[in-house]
């Protein structure tokens, strides 16, 4: 029996497509990865995932994992080589139990993030993780490549949200690991080995998610500043005078929210243009009034030591949710403006107005017109400093031409300055060379056992990662 019969016999006939043609499983996010699976093949639960990796290893053919697809790193389509079965997980989407005394929610891993946010809402309660992307991904996808967010500051990543994890391995045995404890000192943690691994070490099919109460006051501002030293002490000040209820501390250069302002003119923007512009939140659980005055006392503070210039509070949550929108409008604006070159990175918070003033100044000379969208979650160190063509030249040309010299540029200066050249996109396809140049030999030694103990054929996401 041929492979593809094999799979159809344990999913259904329905839910194996051949490759080829399939445009929304074999073209990534943002259209750089293009792709051809040998088949599509989704299966509904973990025992037909299990069965299905099985017969991929029986078969020798190697197995691309995709949830929601909108990874940025190449690391969810298949290559061309027409080789992979792609396998999607779509279909493992129920939400299995939400234990409110333990604070836990047990989930599939196709389940969408938003649907897991929706979940724990209609319990009262709050599943954190957030980022512009969470109609369309999917949690097994969020925890495979660790996503961060906007709430990472409070809440942490993907990992620290993450109390257990099921997955189906290499050899497709099922590892339960489900339990939701809070401590489990037994040996290594193999779930924060699959976290993170970006498909490369296990299939993650369901995880028990940390919840927490739900705040009952949620304010939110825009502030317009003129350097990026401002909005890191601006950010200290927040902290000491918020502390835990300082949730989000975003921050956008000019062009960025120029670009939002070209490609979504309906989005309204509540203050006039500035070099620098935060979003931060607060989330409160004490009497709303209270709250309330200490935000406002934090902002009159921050205009005192002239560390703001304009600010903007959201007088309701539909205020609020225009300006996280604005926000979240920044990748798409980028994409309508043509392909750029993105750098997810992340640096000690203390050196990112030293990290950008070098490197903008480096790649204007290196490239005379060249232009910087530059935001991101500035209360984690975490910045996507993505580097759009001059004007006049096509994003093409620019990409094929530059993007070697500007990469080593952005990274060059990550490195001098103690960061890191994946924050919480992953590495994928995109960023494996530079991971191999640039990672310390003995981590990377150590990565390497790591997946021949875990993936002795090599069938997982092969060409990702490592
Ligand atoms: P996919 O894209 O399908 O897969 C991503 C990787 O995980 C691939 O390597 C895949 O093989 C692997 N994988 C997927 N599911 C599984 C599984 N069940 N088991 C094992 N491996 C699996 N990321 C952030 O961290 N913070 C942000 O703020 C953020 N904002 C974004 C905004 C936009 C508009 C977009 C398009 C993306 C953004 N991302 C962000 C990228 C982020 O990585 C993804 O949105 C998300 O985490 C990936 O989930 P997914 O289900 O789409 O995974």
């Amino acid at each position: 029996m041929t492979l593809e019969a094999t799979l159809r016999g344990i999913v259904g006939s329905p839910y194996v497509m051949r490759g080829g043609n399939l445009p929304a499983y074999e073209i990534d996010w943002r259209k750089r990865y293009r792709g051809q699976a040998r088949v599509v093949v989704r299966p509904a639960s973990t025992a037909e995932t299990a069965a299905v990796v099985r017969a991929c290893a029986e078969a020798g053919a190697p197995i691309v994992v995709q949830g929601g697809n909108t990874g940025l790193v190449g690391g969810s389509v298949p290559d061309g080589s027409g080789r992979q079965v792609l396998l999607h997980l779509g279909r493992l989407n129920r939400v299995r139990s939400i234990d409110a005394a333990n604070l836990t929610m047990t989930v599939e891993a196709g389940c969408l993030l938003q649907a897991v946010q929706e979940a724990a809402a209609a319990k009262d309660l709050l599943f954190p993780l957030s980022l512009a992307a969470e109609g369309s991904c999917t949690i097994g996808g969020n925890l495979a490549t660790n996503a961060g967010g906007t709430q990472v500051l409070r809440y942490g990543n993907a990992r620290e949200l993450c109390l257990g994890l099921e997955v189906v391995t290499s050899t497709g045995e099922v590892w339960d690991g489900l339990a939701g404890l809070r401590k489990d000192n037994t040996g290594y943690d193999l779930r924060d080995l699959f976290i993170g691994s970006e498909g490369t070490l296990g299939i993650i099919t369901a995880a028990t998610l940390r919840l927490y109460p739900q705040p009952t006051t949620v304010t939110t501002a825009l502030a317009s500043v003129e350097w990026l030293d401002s909005a890191v002490d601006f950010l200290g000040l927040a902290q000491a005078r918020l502390g835990a209820g300082l949730t989000g501390f975003e921050v956008m250069n000019r062009f960025s929210l120029d670009l939002v302002r070209q490609h979504f003119p309906q989005l309204q923007q509540p203050l006039p243009g500035s070099p620098w512009t935060v979003l931060l939140e607060q989330s409160a659980s004490d009497d709303a009034e209270q709250a309330a005055q200490r935000f406002e006392d934090l902002l009159a503070l921050a205009f005192e030591r002239g560390l703001v210039s304009d600010a903007a509070v959201a007088a309701s949550i539909e205020q609020s949710r225009n300006m996280w929108h604005l926000r979240e409008s920044i990748p798409l604006a980028q994409s309508l403006e043509g392909l750029n070159i993105k750098h997810d990175i992340s640096v000690p918070i203390s050196r990112i107005p030293a990290f950008v003033r070098n490197t903008d100044e480096l790649l204007e000379r290196a490239v005379p017109g060249v232009r910087l969208v530059d935001f991101g979650h500035l209360g984690d160190g975490n910045l996507h400093y993505n580097v759009q063509a001059p004007v006049d030249m096509p994003a093409d040309r620019f990409l094929a031409e530059r993007e070697s010299e500007v990469n080593r540029i952005v990274y060059d200066a990550v490195m001098a300055h103690g960061g890191s050249i994946s924050a919480e996109h992953g590495i994928g396809a995109l960023k494996r060379e530079e991971l191999a140049q640039r990672k310390s030999p003995v981590a990377l030694g150590m990565m390497r056992a790591i997946k021949q103990a875990l993936d002795p054929q090599g069938l997982l996401n092969p060409g990702r990662l490592l």
